[in-house]
């Protein structure tokens, strides 16, 4: 194994590493690493369950879970702030939109996605056949790999509202790194 420059015999064994110095004596500033969460749920509407995650869909809900873990990453209003519900324009947009609408702010912000985990609690619709096709769809909103995203689905077995089909809930962790930092 190659040593670290500089990196005191028996660091990592038991004894504090020497602390790194930057210019001037002064501790090295740490890589601009940020990372953000989000949750959100959505009640479930009877009659049958829209798939996916373009268009007008139950889906949504996990759309607008990442799109708040990459705000909170970024340090940017959350997306109940950043697109007031009592504006009649928000309403009804498709997941992907916001996806791609916030990653924007997210990059303007000077940021890029190292990665972003997901789960979808769902006893209804059953979401594990469409796991790969949804994380393909958020992949390309994001403009990343689709190896940078991660999503499993979760049934409640019965447990509760979810496991009452009443409702869905997702809940996501992004970390994004700072560009040329
Ligand atoms: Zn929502």
């Amino acid at each position: 194994m190659k040593r670290t420059r500089g990196k005191k015999r028996g660091a990592g064994r038991g004894k504090p590493a020497r602390r790194t110095r930057g210019m001037k004596g002064r501790p090295a500033a740490p890589p601009s690493l940020r990372v953000g969460c989000g949750a959100d749920a959505h009640p479930l509407r009877p009659g049958p369950h829209p798939l996916g995650l373009s268009g007008h869909s139950d889906a949504d809900v996990l759309s607008h879970a990442v799109c708040d873990a990459l705000l909170g990453a970024a340090g940017l209003p959350d997306l109940g702030t950043r697109y007031p519900a009592t504006e009649e324009a928000h309403r009804g947009r498709p997941g992907l939109w916001f996806l791609q609408d916030v990653m924007r702010a997210v990059r303007d912000s000077g940021y890029e996605i190292v990665n972003l985990d997901s789960i979808v609690l769902a006893d209804a619709p059953r979401l594990q056949p469409h796991v790969e096709s949804m994380r393909a769809a958020m992949a390309g909103a994001l403009g990343i790999p689709k190896d940078r995203v991660s999503l499993k689905a979760k049934r409640l077995e019965g447990l509760g509202a979810i496991g009452r089909q009443e409702g869905i809930m997702a809940q996501a962790v992004a970390l994004l790194m700072g560009r040329g930092r």
